[in-house]
């Protein structure tokens, strides 16, 4: 447990020293063309750094290094056990630096400095470590062939991999990539968005100092001109995506305009939580409700931002609802009591408060509704709760934002077609004290991850695969099934006679 007051932080946060520059073949860099960008806090909208616009210039130059690197073995040809090590000892030096890090997250993105301390700091130092553990584990097969030949089939890594990642869990989704990437031997370049680059660029240095070889992880910031370069590029062999459906229809676009470079894409959701009328227990159900759509002010691929309940136990649900809401007061991130800090940017909170405008016609707006601590010069949106008609624009579409969309059903068969109504498949949940009825929804709901009488759970749990069905994308981040999206299969024929 972190025992720093709110005093502590800003007393830290006011001598933080700020890397802005770029991390390639090994050493900080500026950009090429001396380009720069503003990073500012959604804190207090002030300026926390000016951080290197990387441009072509720069990514020819940090493929370049990553290819020369994943040529000359310096690291896909290390024994695992070797790779193992370095990996263990970055993960170490993540938690050794666990404050700064968190720090730099909460005042790049806005969340509270408690979510970052306990959860995106030691979740990504977990994820690297878990895969570090793990790859010298994972052997080949020998084939049943015929008696003249040794069938041999291995896993090999793929080469350059490029991770563009966005900004909502900065550090945890680029490690999602570049902890099994890295472990199977690739060399990685890490483009970070544009609004959270600053821990990606400290962690690289943190990868230098814990003996990853240069040029084996980079990190170019900037914004999607970069991460369109590497999506183009002819000697990047992979590129792994997480964020918006719209993003990964371009990226998809460019890997087959360019070199059919393997596609892996974590993409949007607008996922459903649905409360049947004998939901075993209707205060738990409620607060998990009110945690699926304002843990990280709504800004979660998974968010539960739209919850079907019964129209039985709808308003006794609605007011159990609005009161765990209320525990997602919007406040300053670095103070340790808080759990909903700021909204990422000055964009997005305005794109999440014109979705609040659209709800105010479709629907009765039943907590919320408003921008607050506007006096901060930060951005801060109140928890928001609509009940609306499966049809509403705010119940289709995803706001990533503090915004939850209450829909009533009446039967089981409407619950799990209004459910599977969405262009999206991320998650889902169904609540009921019936397990046949629960399971028999969760088979039916098309989803990657189904959740029975809770919401959120094993989100830290690297065993569970995470990841999309239809245009909430493709592949699977987490667990070892990860490792597949990050090497060949290789089929080896020795004819013995
Ligand atoms: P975004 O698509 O705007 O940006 C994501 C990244 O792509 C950023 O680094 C950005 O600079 C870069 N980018 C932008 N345009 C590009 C282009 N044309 N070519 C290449 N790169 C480009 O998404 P965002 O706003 O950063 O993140 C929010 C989205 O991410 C939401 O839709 C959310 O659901 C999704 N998300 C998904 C998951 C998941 O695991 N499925 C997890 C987190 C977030």
């Amino acid at each position: 447990m972190n025992k720093k007051t709110f005093a502590d932080w800003q007393d830290k946060a006011a001598t933080l020293k700020i890397e802005g520059r770029a991390f390639i073949d090994g050493a900080l860099s500026h950009s090429r063309d001396g380009k720069t960008f503003v990073c500012a806090s959604p804190i207090d909208g002030r300026e926390l750094a000016r951080v290197a616009d990387c441009g072509e210039a720069d990514v020819n130059a940090v493929v370049a290094a990553a290819r020369r690197a994943f040529d000359e073995g310096s690291w896909a040809g290390l024994n695992p056990r070797e790779r193992k090590a370095v990996l263990l000892r970055w993960a170490a030096l993540m938690h050794e630096h666990l404050d700064e890090l968190a720090l730099l997250e909460t005042l790049d993105m806005g969340k509270p400095i408690g979510d970052t301390t306990m959860i995106d700091i030691p979740a990504a130092a977990h994820c690297v470590a878990w895969y570090a553990e793990a790859i010298d584990k994972v052997g080949g097969e020998v084939v049943p062939a015929d008696q003249h030949l040794v069938g041999l089939v291995t896993r090999e890594p793929m080469g350059v991999v490029a991770a563009v990642v966005p900004w909502n869990f900065p550090l945890v989704m680029a490690a999602w990539k570049f902890g099994p990437a890295l472990a199977a031997g690739n060399s990685v370049v890490l483009k970070p968005s544009e609004k959270s680059p600053l821990t990606a660029i400290r962690v690289a240095q943190l990868a230098h100092e814990a003996g990853l070889p240069p040029g084996v992880f980079n990190v170019v910031p900037g914004g999607a001109e970069p991460g369109r370069l590497l999506a183009a590029h002819g000697d990047v062999d992979c590129i792994a995506f997480t964020g918006s459906t719209r993003t990964g229809k371009l990226i998809m676009q460019c890997a087959a305009q360019s070199n059919l470079k393997r596609v892996w894409l974590e993409l949007g959701g607008k996922s459903p939580n649905i409360v049947l009328a004998d939901c075993p227990d209707l205060d738990g159900a409620a607060k998990a409700a009110a945690d699926a759509i304002f843990f990280n002010m709504g800004e979660v691929c998974s968010a539960g931002s739209r919850l079907l309940v019964h129209r039985d136990i709808k308003d006794v649900f609605i007011e159990k609802l609005l009161a765990a809401a209320r525990s997602y007061a919007p406040g300053h991130p670095l103070d340790p009591v808080v759990t909903m800090g700021a909204i990422v940017d000055r964009v997005q909170m305005d794109q999440v408060l014109a979705y609040i405008e659209a709800g105010r016609s479709e629907g009765r707006l039943a907590a919320g509704g408003a921008q607050v601590k506007k006096e901060t010069g930060g951005f801060y949106i109140e928890p928001t709760v609509f009940e609306v008609k499966p049809d509403a624009k705010i119940a289709r579409e995803e706001i990533f934002g503090p915004v939850l969309s209450v829909i009533v059903f009446d039967t089981v068969d409407e619950a799990v077609h209004i459910a599977n109504d969405t262009q999206y498949g991320l998650a889902a949940a169904v609540w009921s004290a019936d397990v046949t009825t629960a399971h028999e929804i969760a088979r039916r709901l098309r989803a990657g991850t189904v959740w029975v009488n809770c919401y959120g759970e094993g989100g830290g749990d690297m065993n569970f695969p995470f990841g999309g069905y239809k245009q909430s994308g493709n592949g699977r981040d987490k667990s070892l099934h990860a490792l597949e999206k990050y090497t060949e299969l290789k089929s080896t024929l020795i004819r013995l006679r």
